[in-house]
């Protein structure tokens, strides 16, 4: 009996998520394992693909006949055990395909890129075959080729005249470098610089070195070191003083150094978190707490003590942070402590780094995880502790496909590892503080800052009174002349342009025409640095206009309030001011944000304008003063959680003023000054917030009173996509309670995306046992009768729009 593989093959499309068997050629007698990446053949062509092996057994008798797998693409797994049993529980919990979730764990570079190639069959006849592929087997299919070869090519497959063969490339590979160590024993070098002329300064300095050499060293450092060129290592090596040969080395994503810290002395509040902490690591309990701490409480210093706890353990630990506040500033501090154990994860790592990132936590190299949201899935062992910073934030749910969020699947690691969760932040997400209120989650208080500065003192500027005083501005009179004091005492100041719900946008003054993207249902964005219009959905960009396209008017003016233009305002009111801008323009490339944040570090600057990047993380000791300057933006969208993001954002920012010595002042500008969100943010009683809004979230039947699900119908025709979702609300509607309650269908906030129009369904329940059946089969469903629609369902969405 032979042996079959049941593989997990990398078309999305085309099941859902049953693996599928394929045998095991006879001449691979080293046993495959789970996780490893094979290459398979499917359907009836000659299309590769790649899988991922998920079980192996013996052959059973079946019907049909199976295929062979075709090449084995790792020595090893890639992915162990745990990740393979989180993988199958995180599809069936977020309604996505397997194989989309064993990709989502991987780093790019080990993702499969797949190559078509064309080649001629035997009927093809000569001229074209000259005339298309010359003297070459096989050409690639690109999306460089020209139109009129893709066509001839295209035809030419339709008559059979040609065929077309995938193959799978793996991207992933290893740098490799050159590395120098003596072939000569210490007499014979010495004998050799004997021998040596006057004048070969270069070839004695070589010798001396390889005399002394202790550690092994890369010829492009051994050429710095020594200032010599690689003709004098090339003839050391031919005279036999030294060997060369290839070694791997990883890419080091923070090549500066980072200054060593050691454990501070805890006060009492940090004390008792710690050692709550640091007894569930011993323990090998699952606990999971909340460590709600004022902003500046020592939130992080709590989170270094506890992972040093687990490391001395000989245990290894995982720390969440947003990308958002994934800052130089917060590696920096773990770095600092653990050195060379920390691995980091994040966006901004080429792929190369981050391929050499994961295998040196892969290899039990790195001990310590630091990364953004999908960093939760790092290949570590043996976890003792996982930490999640600033847990309420938004970026920790993926709003595509596997739509996961990361504090779901670090609670179900650390049942995995028997390991504790410390779920951090200044203001806790409702859902995490209503599970605390029911003892599910351990609390943790930090109630005030470390050094006893008190928080900082906030002020409301209410902008309708501000708007009848003076001219428009996007500047108050209060918030103006406490920037003019700082920069009087040479004090910093932080100002945050909320850009949530907000945006620039072109209107004309006298038809009131909002140019558009044609793909989608939303006005395009105002781009000053690259002069165009760019759609922040699809990416459609095009020239700014001078004339009304519709009425051809010239009174076509911008709306709305860019970082940009406020800039652009700001400086014209403090033109000896030295101003930072940060937003996504300012910090695309890499490296940007971090050298921002440096210089304003070093004072090389009076102001840091910013979206809301700049609310979390900073602490710069001479930023006394911030200034909110839209606090209510967000609080107009037809969004559930808009005031407890409101509330959040407010508190974060606000806690950047005043973290040393001097006391900290914060200006809110609003709109809606009696709002409770913004009223609770000034005095930053994060327990009242909480309260205020769990009432009303029970009044409205929303989480975290209710589960709530989205469905969402697209499609190229809109009456597609609105008949779809009017018949998954009936079929829905059918295997449900009485007691769930239906929002819909509607059309999306934004109801054309790319050309496709979408309508959607929220299901709001308190128990549903039926319900995960009903929409795998309406997934399945969607399958089958595919053509142009699409169904997507989001499990606890961040939002309802
Ligand atoms: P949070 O994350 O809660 O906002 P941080 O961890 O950034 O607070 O701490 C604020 C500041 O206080 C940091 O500069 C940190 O180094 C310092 N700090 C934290 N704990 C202590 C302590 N026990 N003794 C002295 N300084 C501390
Ligand atoms: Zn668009
Ligand atoms: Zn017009």
């Amino acid at each position: 009996m032979s042996q079959v593989a049941e593989v997990i093959v990398d078309v999305p499309t085309m099941q859902m998520n049953t693996p599928y068997s394929y045998l095991i050629p006879a001449a691979l007698t080293t046993p495959l394992l789970p996780g490893m990446r094979v290459i398979v053949p499917f359907g009836n062509g000659s299309r590769k693909v790649q899988g991922f092996v998920w079980q192996v057994h013996e052959q059973v008798p079946t019907t049909h006949e199976l295929k062979t797998i075709d090449s084995v693409m790792d020595l090893s797994p890639v992915l162990n055990k745990e990740l393979l049993a989180m993988a199958d529980w995180l599809a069936k919990t977020t309604f996505a395909f397997t194989i989309t979730v064993l990709l989502t764990m991987l780093p790019n570079a080990l993702k499969a890129a797949y190559e078509r190639w064309a080649t001629p069959n035997s009927d093809l006849d000569p001229a074209s075959k000259k005339r298309l592929f010359g003297e070459q087997e096989k050409i690639e299919l690109t999306d460089k080729l020209p139109a009129a070869q893709l066509n001839e090519l295209m035809g030419l497959y339709r008559k059979h005249e040609i065929s077309v063969t995938y193959e799978v490339k793996s991207k992933g590979h290893a740098k490799q470098v050159t590395m120098v160590k003596p072939a000569m024993s210490v007499a014979e070098l010495q004998e050799a610089k004997q021998q040596l002329r006057i004048t070969a300064v270069k070839q004695a300095d070589l010798l001396d070195y390889l005399v002394t050499q202790t550690d092994l060293i890369s010829q492009p450092a051994l050429e710095k070191t020594l200032g010599i060129t690689s003709t004098v290592i090339k003839n050391a090596a031919e005279k036999g003083w030294l060997t060369r040969f290839q070694a791997e080395v990883y890419r080091d994503p923070l090549s500066r150094a980072v200054d060593k810290t050691r454990p501070l002395h805890l006060n009492e509040a940090q004390q008792k978190a710690v050692s709550a902490i640091c007894a569930a690591t011993d323990d090998h309990e699952d606990t999971t707490f909340l460590l709600e701490g004022v902003t500046g409480s020592g939130k992080t210093e709590v989170y270094l003590q506890a992972i040093a706890n687990a490391l001395e353990k000989g245990q290894n630990a995982l720390m969440l942070v947003p990308e958002i506040s994934l800052t130089p500033q917060i590696v920096g501090r773990v770095r600092g402590r653990f050195g060379k154990q920390v691995a980091v994860l994040h966006s901004g790592l080429s792929a190369g780094e981050r391929f050499d990132e994961w295998r040196r936590i892969d290899r039990g190299e790195a001990r310590v995880v630091v990364g953004a949201r999908s960093a939760v899935f790092a290949p570590l062992t043996n976890i003792g502790i996982i930490i999640m910073d600033e847990e309420h934030e938004a970026s920790y749910k993926q709003d595509d496909n596997p739509r996961y969020h990361a504090r779901d699947v670090a609670l179900w690691r650390s049942r995995y590892h028997h390991c504790p969760v410390v779920l951090g932040s200044a203001t806790p997400s409702l859902e995490s503080r209503a599970r605390a209120q029911k003892n599910r989650y351990q609390r943790l208080l930090l109630p005030t800052r470390v050094n006893q500065q008190a928080l900082p003192e906030a002020t409301i500027v209410d902008m309708t009174q501000e708007l009848q005083k003076h001219a428009e501005s996007t500047f108050s009179s209060p918030l103006m002349a406490a920037v003019n004091d700082r920069l009087a005492k040479g004090e910093q100041t932080l100002l945050m342009l909320n850009r949530r719900g907000y945006s620039s946008f072109v209107m004309c003054r006298d038809c009131g025409f909002v140019l558009k993207c044609p793909n989608c249902d939303i006005s395009l964005t105002l781009h000053m640095d690259s002069h165009s219009m760019k759609c922040h959905y699809c990416g459609h960009e095009e020239p700014i206009p001078q004339i009304c396209p519709n009425c051809h008017s010239h009174h076509i003016r911008y709306y709305g309030t860019g970082t940009q233009k406020v800039e652009t305002e700001l400086k014209q009111l403090l033109p000896t001011a030295r101003i930072l801008r940060m937003d996504v323009d300012t910090t695309r490339r890499k490296g940007a944000h971090e050298r921002l944040l440096r210089q304003f570090g070093n004072h090389e600057a009076d102001i840091l304008l910013g979206t809301q990047m700049i609310a979390k993380g900073l602490d710069f000791p001479d930023v006394t003063l911030v200034g909110v300057l839209n606090a209510d933006t967000a609080l107009s969208l037809p969004d559930f959680r808009s005031s407890e993001r409101t509330f959040q954002l407010l508190t974060q920012v606000s806690g950047r003023a005043g973290r040393a010595q001097k006391p900290g002042q914060v200006f809110i500008q609003t709109y809606n000054p009696e709002h409770y969100a913004i009223q609770l943010a000034k005095s930053q009683d994060y327990e009242r917030f909480f309260l205020t809004e769990m009432k009303l979230r029970h009044q409205g039947n929303y989480p975290p009173y209710y589960f709530a699900v989205k469905v969402t119908a697209s499609d190229v025709e809109e009456r597609v996509a609105a008949a779809a979702i009017h018949q998954i609300a009936a079929q829905l509607q059918a295997g449900m309670s009485q007691s769930a309650i239906v929002l819909g269908p509607t059309p999306s906030a934004i109801a054309r995306v790319n050309k496709r129009y979408y309508y959607q369904l929220v299901i709001k329940y308190k128990q549903e046992p039926q319900l995960s059946a009903l929409l795998f089969n309406l997934l399945n469903q969607a399958q089958k009768n595919r053509k142009g629609l699409q169904i997507a369902i989001d499990n606890n969405p961040m939002s309802f729009m």
